[in-house]
């Protein structure tokens, strides 16, 4: 493997995608790449604009023209639109909202993938949605990580608290439901498993003991 390692993780909402690929760059030595910050930063320019977020062809010239930028090491990733550090406001529930929404737009999803494979053509981990069918269908390794729709609700719900602590279980189990159903149903790169992904499933497993799975898948890879 002497060219740059790609390494994408793909699956839906609250699978453990960001945490285990934040520990497999920082163990790698890899830039790691959250995609989904990106469309929720698109998302953030909407609603701040005067644009309707069902305008495709406004919310695509938005998406191609904004500066988003992901920079530092996978632990403190800070995000930036047009310059300003929105890290925390792209987690609150308006634009977590918005975000499945506008991803949708084929315009929208044109001008992400081409940022993502410019930013990672030197080597990175990638999480999302359809980094090993569309963006990088070449990856060296494509992981797809996956768990029970409940345990992802607790798992989102604990992380939601911590902006608002009036969330509940019922309302983000739904909310996951939906967003589920946005990203598997969409015509554009719907969220589907690779032909040639390593699927986990992570219900009930610690996240040390998913960890070293795909640790150990990288380094048989890496043998070949
Ligand atoms: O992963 P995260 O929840 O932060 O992503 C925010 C939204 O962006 C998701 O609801 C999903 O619909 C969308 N997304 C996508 N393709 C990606 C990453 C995220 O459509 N590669």
């Amino acid at each position: 493997m002497s060219q740059p390692l790609i390494i994408a993780i793909d699956g839906p909402s609250g699978a453990g995608k960001s945490t285990l690929g934040r520990m497999l760059a920082r163990e790698l030595g890899l830039l790691y790449i959250d995609t989904g910050s990106m469309y929720r930063a698109v998302a953030l320019a909407v609603i701040e604009s005067t644009i309707n977020e069902s305008d495709d062809v406004a919310v695509g010239s938005l998406a191609s023209r904004i500066d988003i930028d992901l920079a530092g090491d996978p632990d403190s990733l800070r995000v930036t639109l047009e310059g300003d550090d929105v890290t925390d406001r792209i987690r609150d529930e308006d634009v977590t909202q918005m975000s499945s929404i506008i991803s949708t737009i084929p315009a929208v999803r044109r001008a992400m993938v081409q940022r993502q494979r410019e930013l990672g053509q030197r080597g990175a981990v990638l999480n999302g949605r359809d980094i090993g069918t569309v963006v990088f269908p070449n990856a060296d390794i494509k992981f797809f990580l996956d768990a029970a729709p409940e345990e992802r609700a607790e798992r989102r719900l604990a992380e939601e608290r911590e902006h608002n602590t009036n969330a509940t279980y019922e309302q983000t189990f739904a909310d996951i439901l939906e967003r589920d159903r946005r990203d598997t149903t969409r015509a554009d790169s719907p969220l589907v498993v690779a032909d040639d992904a390593i699927v986990i499933d992570s219900s009930g497993q610690p996240i040390e003991k998913v960890f070293e799975r795909m640790m150990n898948t990288v380094h048989e890879k890496g043998r070949k």
